[in-house]
């Protein structure tokens, strides 16, 4: 009696196809976890702008209500703002909140990024 081969029929992957399909997993895991990380970045310079507009709108209705009276705590803005006084949600720092005649500015609003942490319009 002679043994027949036997015939393997189970398929499996290689270890380098295992690996492949591993780096591949890694690679766009790591593209979407960049741009996941962009986007929040951008939401957040966008928040800032916002608040540094709702700043400068608060400023105006106090002038236009107080015309004369220099603006020295920001206890006088307070019932201007509805929501308190906002701060810049990446952790930057407001410049000229108290200074009717400047325009305020966040600390991260330096780069040349229109909309982002500043006044000016994209
Ligand atoms: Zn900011």
């Amino acid at each position: 009696m002679k043994n027949k081969p036997v015939k393997c029929s189970q398929t499996a992957f290689t270890l380098l196809e295992t690996l492949v399909v591993v780096a591949i997993c890694a690679m766009v895991a790591a593209g979407v976890s960049l741009g996941v990380t962009q986007a929040i970045n951008d939401s957040k310079g966008r928040e800032c702008s916002a608040n540094l507009a709702t700043i400068e709108g608060a400023k105006d209705e106090f002038s236009r209500d107080n015309p004369g009276v220099a603006l020295t705590s920001l206890e006088q803005l307070k019932p201007y703002l509805r929501y308190g006084v906002p701060t810049c949600p990446a952790g930057g720092v407001y410049a000229n909140v108290l200074d009717l005649n400047a325009r305020c500015s966040c600390s991260l609003g330096t780069g040349n990024k229109p909309g982002f942490h500043s006044l000016a319009q994209p």
